[in-house]
């Protein structure tokens, strides 16, 4: 009788156990060599939900370990451009695969490290997964530009180049999805690349790199640097042989590197914050506008970039809307991610509780009604973490700080209106432009909606959030620099357009001046 062989699935799950109970030593990727930081020291990765939850401890990082890591890109970038494309997507397609047996325990991790219930970190693993196999199959596109020359016997066209080495610099919010939609495209177009996660949630995107290991990647291609913002960050963003940055983050973070980079005109494409907003008219549907709001206000506890953290309702349906809200809300449970039955974890960190805690006490300064909410969660095991439950305000003026901040965190603010105009220069009068919804049964509205609000995405009958791989990404205003990450569009990110024209008339021929 032959030995019982362990399913992938089971597997997994085996190796799930196995790293939910005892604290893992981390270590950075560099040239193909996992190693530890330079100065040996180290920082600890820890549950939000249960404080006391030791995840493991990653290397602390320094403007060293950047160099190395730089260095390593550089030299792998020699060969790594020059393999087919298609071969680089193959590479890709591996990961997807590797992704796709390890979604259930790649998921527990995250929720672990990162809070959000689990159901949302399937959700985390999924887009990684699509995105895999999206930009797996750009390796055999990377379409350019064939156009007719003026002059006869000559060819012209563009082709698409890599940049280099990239700098990927990623928020916590989206441990494993953002780091994807960044390593993924940036390796298919033939550059090679050091990530430097964010230290609240380092062990996701970690995890990535493992799988893109166990797929073969070559030694030097993908590294990772684990750290902070100034001793990694920085040192990524300044380095001389780094070509481009990706940075997806806070506005202000984001405008710094913006000015740091400009000294040596690398690419920077940013990815940066959002004040959504979610506009009901009086015909919608309001069971579905409810549910709308309540998933962009409350999944993810808030902390999303396209989160809805305002509710633009008409006059006519506000009371309607603001008790079905209300009731919905307060019955929405509190909980550890991993526990069945949570509908909303805890912030990311303590830090972050107490920012989203000020907030509120701004919004009651400002003469805003607390409604729902309003105060840390800290009764019995919520103690443990960094819970602050749904909180709702009404009677929000526009111009109020928290009508107009990113506040990042589970706190909607509604507001009335009394026409669609109204609405919408409401939604557009803040300094950011990256998600936005309408709610309405009226098609003339909805495409006026669609024509005048300043974003990067608006939905139609959906809320703020619920992005796909497949179309490009990314905000107007305060929320980035133009570029767009996702869809076709990240394509032009990761590379250089080059411009090649062939003479095969045996003279010398002038454009423009043979005519
Ligand atoms: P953050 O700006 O504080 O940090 C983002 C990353 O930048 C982290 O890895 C951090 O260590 C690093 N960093 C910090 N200072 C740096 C510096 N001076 N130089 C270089 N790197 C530095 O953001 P966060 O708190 O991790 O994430 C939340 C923010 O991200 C929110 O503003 C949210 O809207 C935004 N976000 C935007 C998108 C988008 O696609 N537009 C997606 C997710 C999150």
């Amino acid at each position: 009788m032959s030995a019982p062989t362990a399913t992938p699935a089971a597997l997994s799950q085996a190796r799930t156990r196995a790293s939910e109970s005892a604290p893992r030593e981390y270590l950075n990727l560099i040239g193909g060599k996992w190693v530890p930081s330079r100065s040996g020291k180290s920082f600890e990765n820890r549950n939000p939900a249960r404080t006391s939850d030791l995840i493991g401890t990653f290397p602390d990082s320094g403007p060293e370990d950047v160099d190395s890591a730089v260095q390593a890109a550089s030299r792998a970038f020699t060969s790594w451009r020059l393999l087919p494309a298609p071969r680089r997507g193959e590479l890709i397609f591996r990961v997807a695969e590797i992704l796709r047996e390890r979604k259930e325990e790649l998921a527990r991790l995250m929720t672990r490290e990162m809070g959000k219930v689990l159901a949302e970190t399937r959700g985390d693993v999924q887009e990684a997964i699509d995105m895999a196999y999206y930009i797996a199959a750009e390796g055999r596109r990377l379409a350019g530009v064939t156009v007719p020359s003026e002059l006869p016997n000559k060819f012209a066209m563009s082709v698409r180049q890599p940049l280099g080495v990239c700098s990927l610099i990623t928020p916590w919010n989206f441990p494993m999805a953002i780091p994807s939609w960044k390593i993924f495209p940036a390796l298919v177009c033939g550059n090679t690349v050091v990530i430097k996660p964010a230290s609240d949630t380092p062990g996701s995107a970690h995890h990535l790199v493992e799988a893109l290991v166990e797929a073969g990647v070559p030694d030097g291609v993908v590294n990772i640097v684990h750290g902070g913002g100034s001793t990694v960050g920085i040192p990524l963003v300044t380095h001389p042989d780094v070509k481009m940055i990706s940075f997806t983050g806070s506005s202000d973070v984001g405008k710094t590197i913006a000015e740091r980079s400009a000294k040596t005109l690398k690419r920077v494409s940013l990815e940066l914050g959002g004040k959504n907003a979610q506009i009901v008219m009086e015909d919608a549907d309001l069971d579905l506008a409810v549910e709308g709001a309540l998933w962009g206000a409350f999944g993810t506890t808030g902390q999303r970039c396209t989160a809805t953290s305002r509710l633009i309702v008409m006059k006519e349906i506000h009371d309607e809307v603001l008790r079905r809200l209300r009731e919905r809300a307060s019955k929405l449970r509190l909980g550890d991610g991993l526990e069945p039955g949570s509908e909303v974890g805890p912030l990311i960190n303590r830090a972050q509780r107490d920012r989203v805690h000020s907030y509120v006490e701004i919004g009651k300064a400002e003469g805003a009604t607390l409604v729902l909410g309003g105060a840390p969660a800290d009764q019995g095991a919520l103690g443990e973490g960094a819970f602050y439950p749904p909180t709702i305000f009404d009677g929000v003026k526009p111009t109020m700080r928290i009508a107009q901040e990113e506040i990042f965190g589970p706190v909607l603010s509604v507001i009335t209106v009394s026409s669609l105009e109204e609405a919408i220069q409401v939604l557009n009068g803040t300094p950011f432009g990256l998600s936005s919804s309408i709610y309405t049964r009226d098609v003339n509205r909805a495409m006026r909606a669609v024509r005048d609000i300043e974003a990067g995405i608006t939905y139609v009958n959906g809320p703020t959030i619920g992005a796909e791989v497949q179309l490009p990404f990314g905000g107007v205003k305060e929320t980035g620099n133009g570029h767009r990450e996702g869809g076709p569009t990240v394509i032009d990110a990761f590379t250089e357009w080059k411009s090649v024209y062939i003479d095969y008339s045996g003279r010398l021929q002038k454009a423009q001046i043979d005519r």
